[in-house]
C-alpha cells in the first residue's frame, strides 16, 4: 500500500475532499518519508504493539503504524477529517480505530482498558503544538500504562525536555519529563517537511518511561512545587527563590538547603533531579 507522505499524495487527498487546514488546530501535515521511518524506529514499533496516536490528520503516520502494530487508536478532534480517514485513507485497516474527540477530554485509562487490551501502550504522534505539554504531562501523570512517548514537537520544546542541568534550556519541563523518562532525540524535521509550512522547526523526541522512578520522593506534590519555586525566578539564588513556596522562613530555607547539602547561593537551573529529590524531601519535613 502506498504511502501518503509525499507532497503530491497529501495534496491529492486534501484537494479531493476540499479539506481546509485549520491553523488554530495546529494542522501541519508531515510529508517526509525519512522522518516517518525514524519515528517508527524511535518507537521501536513491533507486531504486538498497542498504539495511541493524537491527531492523525489524513492518516499518513497512522497507516504506517497500522501496517505493523496490533492495534492503533487515533484520536482526532477535527470532524472534517473523519470521513477522509474512515472513508478513504484508513478504510482497509481493521486494526485502526478513529475516535472523534479532543484528547484533553478523553479518559485515556478507560480507553486503554476498553480498546487497547489494558496496555501497555505507546503514544506516537505528530502533536498539535498548542497543547504539546498538556498532552505529554497527561500521559505521564495520569497513571496510564505507557512505555514510550515518541512525538513530534516544536524544536525548542524538545530541547527543553532533553536539557541537562546548567544549560539555558534546563527548566521545570526538563525535570518533569526526566523524572519519569529517559529522553532521546529521534529526528529533526525542519519546517519545509510539512504542508502547510509552519513558522517553526520541529524535532521528534523519544521519552522512554522508566519501569521505576529513579529518584523516588516522599511527596510528589512537594517535589513539583519545589521545582516550580526554584525555577520561578531564574536569576534568584535558591535561598531567595524557595521563598516562593510560601511556607518556609529564610532560616528554614537555610536549614533545608544545608540538610540537602546544597549551597544556598546556587540557582535552580544547576540542580540535578537527584538534588531536587533530596531537597524536596527536606522541604517536605517542614510542611506545616
Ligand atoms: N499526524 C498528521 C501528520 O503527521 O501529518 C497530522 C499532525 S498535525 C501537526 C496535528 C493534528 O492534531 C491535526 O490533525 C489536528 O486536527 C489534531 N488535533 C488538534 N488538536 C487536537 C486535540 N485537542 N485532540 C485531538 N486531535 C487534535
Amino acid at each position: 500500500m502506498d504511502r501518503l507522505s509525499s507532497h503530491r499524495a497529501t495534496k491529492d487527498v486534501v484537494e479531493k475532499h476540499g479539506f481546509k487546514f485549520s491553523k488554530s488546530l495546529g494542522q501541519n501535515f508531515l510529508i517526509d518519508d525519512n522522518v516517518i521511518d525514524k519515528i517508527l524506529r524511535g518507537a521501536r514499533l513491533s507486531e504486538g504493539d498497542y498504539i495511541i496516536e493524537v491527531g492523525p490528520g489524513i492518516g499518513t503516520l497512522t497507516r504506517e503504524m497500522g501496517k505493523v502494530a496490533q492495534k492503533v487508536v487515533a484520536i482526532e478532534i477535527d470532524k472534517t477529517l473523519i470521513p477522509i480517514l474512515q472513508g478513504e485513507t484508513l478504510k482497509d485497516f481493521d486494526n485502526i480505530e478513529v475516535i472523534n474527540q479532543d484528547i484533553l477530554k478523553v479518559n485515556v485509562q478507560e480507553l486503554v482498558k476498553e480498546k487497547l487490551n489494558g496496555g501497555p501502550v505507546k503514544l506516537v504522534a505528530n502533536l498539535p503544538y498548542y497543547i504539546t505539554t498538556p498532552i505529554v504531562m497527561k500521559f505521564l501523570e495520569e497513571d496510564i500504562p505507557v512505555t514510550d512517548i515518541v512525538v513530534m514537537v516544536q524544536k525548542e520544546v524538545a530541547d527543553r525536555m532533553n536539557a541537562v542541568p546548567g544549560t539555558k534550556d534546563y527548566g521545570a519541563l526538563s525535570v518533569a519529563v526526566q523524572y519519569y523518562c529517559d529522553t532521546e532525540i529521534v529526528a529533526k524535521a525542519p519546517r519545509h517537511m510539512f504542508i502547510p509550512q509552519p513558522n517553526v522547526d520541529s524535532t521528534v523526541i523519544g521519552l522512554h518511561v522508566r519501569e521505576e522512578i529513579k529518584y523516588p520522593v516522599d511527596n510528589e506534590e512537594i517535589f513539583f512545587k519545589t521545582v516550580k519555586a526554584a525555577f520561578g525566578q531564574r536569576r534568584k539564588t535558591l535561598l531567595n527563590a524557595l521563598g516562593g513556596l510560601g511556607f518556609l522562613s529564610k532560616d528554614e530555607i537555610k536549614e533545608v538547603l544545608s540538610a540537602a547539602n546544597i549551597d544556598e547561593k546556587r540557582r535552580g537551573e544547576t540542580l540535578s533531579i537527584e538534588e531536587f529529590a533530596t531537597l524536596s524531601n527536606k522541604v517536605n519535613e517542614k510542611v506545616p
